[in-house]
């Protein structure tokens, strides 16, 4: 999608700090990282959010946690978050689906 910031960070036109790239997902450093470790997987394909996740296109975000699994364990990240924020009550800021992943502080729950 032409105007997307995060098809932008896929296309390299707008820089960003690469953490892991394949054929099908890109993940790389939040700009405002919310934990010591705060990276985004997102698939390279634009979907806009989980909402939109069908049985046309589910494939990628299995493979978006095989991801976050491997990527993790190399990192040394043994307990993290993940979050993806749907709508805008929701906190959902960038309408490209992305999966928030946190690590290296105490966490607390219920989620502000
Ligand atoms: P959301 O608010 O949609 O759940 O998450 C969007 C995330 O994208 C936010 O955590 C925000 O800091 C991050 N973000 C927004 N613009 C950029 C950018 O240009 N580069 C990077 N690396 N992250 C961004
Ligand atoms: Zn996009």
């Amino acid at each position: 999608m032409s105007d997307c910031l995060f098809c932008k960070i896929v296309s390299g036109e707008i820089p960003s700090g690469k953490v892991y790239e394949d054929d099908l997902c890109y993940a790389f450093k939040d700009i405002a990282p919310q934990a010591p470790t705060h990276f985004l997987v997102i698939p390279k394909a634009h979907i806009g959010s989980v909402a939109e996740v069908d049985g046309s296109n589910s494939a990628v975000v299995a493979h978006i946690f095989e991801v976050i699994a491997r990527v993790t364990k190399e990192l040394g990240v043994g307990s993290y978050r993940v979050v993806s924020n749907i709508g805008e009550q929701a906190g959902q800021s960038v309408p490209h689906l992305h999966f928030h992943v946190l690590a290296g502080r105490d966490m607390t729950w219920p989620p502000g």
